[in-house]
């Protein structure tokens, strides 16, 4: 599109409350805003968005639109894609961010295919390229073991950011921005797909991807029961349990439990891994944890050459071991 300029993000506002997800967004969104000196835009979508437009200011954004209509109560792809082709079209941005966590699956590729554009796709990194001003993002590909370096041809150009792979930006109450009121029209009966039930995830403890410690279990744990164990470690240390796509697909855990590249992307600050090798798309889910402890009795395991500290061992020596040491030093 002709004089296309800014950078747009989407984002929602559940409850009221600026989405984790969004707050990222903006701190991508606001490095691509600074490089090229343009403006950085939030369309937060909801039926009310409530006190989310100045969290959204105090975390970068310079612009909100509040795109408003009471079909967006509720995440629906078909009504969510045409308000945020409406916005697109109507603010005419260079770039737009979308996260890539389950609703920006389905929405960034039908957005880019309404707005007759490219997608990147599950980006770990965007930036400005200092020669033309285009947008380069960073993806993964072959499974994960090397890292392409993606430019879109047309405008706006369009990238999905993998959650967890910025750090929002510390909330800065004195900035200042425009909150500009923008209600779309959405005739509920345009919708090709209709939402039967909507079921919560029954979060017991603290979630997989907000814990600041996490322990994962692996195809060498042998068995669904081990992982009592990882659940008894993960809360003396307060944190949650993960596990391989091995384990899941044997049905030991459930599939909200799996880290990797079809799994959940973690950035904990200790991540624990009991029996995993360590395969690389199991590493594209956790390699941004800060320190890595690795459990395996294979001295040559993939993981030995991730971890920060390694342990060669039979998980069931050095479980129980661990878990006596951690009660000595926590009582
Ligand atoms: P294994 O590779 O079998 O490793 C088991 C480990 O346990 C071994 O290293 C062994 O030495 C150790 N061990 C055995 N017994 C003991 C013991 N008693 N004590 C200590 N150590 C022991 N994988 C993911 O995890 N997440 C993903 O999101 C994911 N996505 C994928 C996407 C694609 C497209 C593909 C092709 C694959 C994907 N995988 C993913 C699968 C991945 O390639 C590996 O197969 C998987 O991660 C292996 O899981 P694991 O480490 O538990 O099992």
């Amino acid at each position: 599109m002709a004089d296309a300029t800014g950078i747009l993000v989407f984002g929602d506002a559940p409850e009221g409350q600026l989405a984790s997800t969004a707050q990222e967004l903006l701190s991508a969104g606001r490095s691509l805003a600074d490089s090229l000196g343009q403006e950085l835009t939030i369309a937060l979508l909801g039926a009310d968005v409530a006190d989310a437009p100045q969290q959204a200011i105090a975390h970068g954004a310079d612009k909100v639109l509040a795109v408003t209509n009471p079909t967006l109560a509720e995440y629906h792809p078909d009504h969510y894609v045409t308000a945020m082709q409406t916005v697109a079209n109507e603010s005419n941005p260079g770039i737009i961010l979308i996260a890539r966590n389950n609703e920006g699956r389905e929405l960034a590729p039908r957005l880019a295919f309404r707005l007759g554009v490219g997608l990147a796709q599950d980006c770990l990194e965007v930036s400005v390229d200092a020669s033309t001003g285009r947008l380069l993002a960073n993806r993964p590909v072959y499974g994960g073991s090397a890292v392409a370096v993606v430019s879109c041809t047309q405008t706006p150009q369009i990238a999905a950011l993998r959650p967890k792979t910025y750090e929002p930006l510390d909330a800065d109450a004195a900035r200042t921005g425009n909150v500009i009121a923008f209600p779309v029209d959405i005739d509920p009966s345009d919708a090709k797909t209709r939402v039967v039930d909507v079921v919560k995830e029954q979060a017991v403890g603290i979630k997989l991807e907000d814990a600041r410690i996490v322990v994962s279990g692996g195809r060498g744990l042998g068995g669904p029961e081990p992982f009592s164990q990882l659940e008894e470690l993960a809360n003396l240390l307060g944190g949650a349990v993960g596990a391989s796509r091995a384990a899941v697909d044997s049905g030991w855990v459930p599939a909200n439990q799996q880290v990797g590249l079809t799994g959940k992307t973690i950035t904990p600050d200790l991540y624990i891994t009991v029996a995993i090798s360590g395969a690389s798309q199991h590493m594209a889910g956790c390699s941004g944890s800060k320190a890595i402890v690795a459990i395996n009795r294979d001295a040559d395991a993939n993981i030995f050459k991730e971890a920060r500290y390694g342990v060669v061992g039979d998980w069931e020596k050095v479980i129980p071991a661990l878990m006596e040491t951690v009660r000595e030093l926590t009582q």
